[in-house]
C-alpha cells in the first residue's frame, strides 16, 4: 500500500491509500475535494490516485464537510462513515465490518468519544510483510488524543488502550491533525524525566520548521511517548495523583484542556 498526505485547512491532514497493485485508492477525510482531484488523471496516472472511495473518520465539518462535493467530481464514489449525521454516506459502517480497497483489506474500530460516531479505520495487505496502517481521525493524534466532545474517560480509555493498543505494535498511525509538537510539550510537563519524550519533541520541532509532517508514528512509539496511552504507567499517575487508569485518562484530558503551551 502506498499513503499520501495531503495537508488540508490550517492543520488537517487528508490521505490518499492506494493499492499498488489494483490501482484503486481510498481517501480519507477529504475536506478539500479540489485538492483531492486537482491533478488526478484518473486513467493515465502510474498509481490510480482517482479514488473509488471516501472514509470518514468523524463528524466534524473540517473532515467530513467535502463529501457533498467529493460526489459531484467523482460520481459513484462510496462515501463510508459511522455517523448518521456526515452528509452524503452512502454505506454506513459500525464496529469490525470490513470492505476491501482493491486487495487491501479494510477494518472500521468504533472508538466513539471526540464524537459518538467515530470510527478509526485499520488496513492490511494479505500475504504481505508491510506493516498495517489505521487512520485515527480525532481518536488517537501523535503524543495525544481528541477532546471528549461526545464521551467519556471510559470511552477513551477503551478505544486508545484496549482497541487501538491491541493493533501490532508496528501498525503506522496516520491521525486527523498536525498536533505533535504542542502535544509533545504536554507530555513533557507529565513526564519531566520522560528522554524519549524530549527527543520527540526535537525531532518534532525540526521537522515543523522544515515545513514537514511528523506523520506517521507507529502504535509501539505512541506506548514511549504519548501520555494517553501511557495511563497505567507510574510515572504518568503520580503527576495526576491518580492511582486508575480510567481515572488517570480523566484528568490527564482535564488538565490539557487547560494547558498552557509554552512558546519556546
Ligand atoms: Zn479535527
Amino acid at each position: 500500500m502506498r499513503i499520501e498526505l495531503l495537508p488540508a485547512l490550517s492543520d488537517n491532514y487528508m490521505y490518499l491509500l492506494i493499492d499498488v497493485d489494483s490501482r484503486e485508492a481510498a481517501v480519507v477525510d477529504p475536506v478539500e475535494p479540489i485538492k483531492v482531484s486537482v491533478g488526478n488523471t484518473c486513467a493515465s496516472s502510474t498509481h490510480a490516485r482517482c479514488p473509488t472511495t471516501a472514509l470518514n473518520t468523524h463528524i466534524s465539518l473540517d473532515h467530513a464537510g467535502g463529501n457533498e462535493k467529493m460526489l459531484k467530481l467523482m460520481p459513484g464514489l462510496k462515501v463510508y462513515g459511522g455517523d448518521d449525521r456526515v452528509d452524503a454516506i452512502t454505506k454506513k459502517v459500525s464496529h469490525s465490518n470490513t470492505f476491501k480497497v482493491g486487495s487491501l483489506h479494510v477494518k472500521c474500530l468504533s472508538t466513539p468519544c471526540h464524537t459518538t460516531g467515530h470510527i478509526c479505520y485499520y488496513v492490511t495487505k494479505e500475504n504481505s510483510t508491510e506493516p498495517p496502517a489505521v487512520f485515527t481521525g480525532d481518536t488517537l493524534f501523535v503524543a495525544g488524543c481528541g477532546k471528549f466532545f461526545e464521551g467519556t474517560a471510559e470511552q477513551m480509555h477503551k478505544a486508545l488502550i484496549e482497541i487501538l493498543g491491541r493493533l501490532p505494535p508496528e501498525t503506522h498511525v496516520y491521525c486527523g491533525h498536525e498536533y505533535t509538537v504542542n502535544n509533545l510539550k504536554f507530555a513533557r510537563h507529565v513526564e519531566p524525566h520522560n528522554e524519549v519524550i524530549q527527543k520527540k519533541l526535537a525531532w518534532a520541532k525540526e521537522k515543523c520548521s522544515n515545513g514537514e509532517p511528523t506523520i506517521p508514528s507507529t502504535l509501539a512509539d505512541e506506548f514511549t511517548f504519548n501520555p494517553f496511552m501511557r495511563v497505567k504507567e507510574p510515572s504518568v499517575q503520580e503527576h495526576v495523583k491518580q492511582t486508575d487508569p480510567i481515572e488517570t485518562m480523566r484528568s490527564l484530558r482535564k488538565e490539557k484542556d487547560n494547558f498552557r503551551v509554552p512558546k519556546e
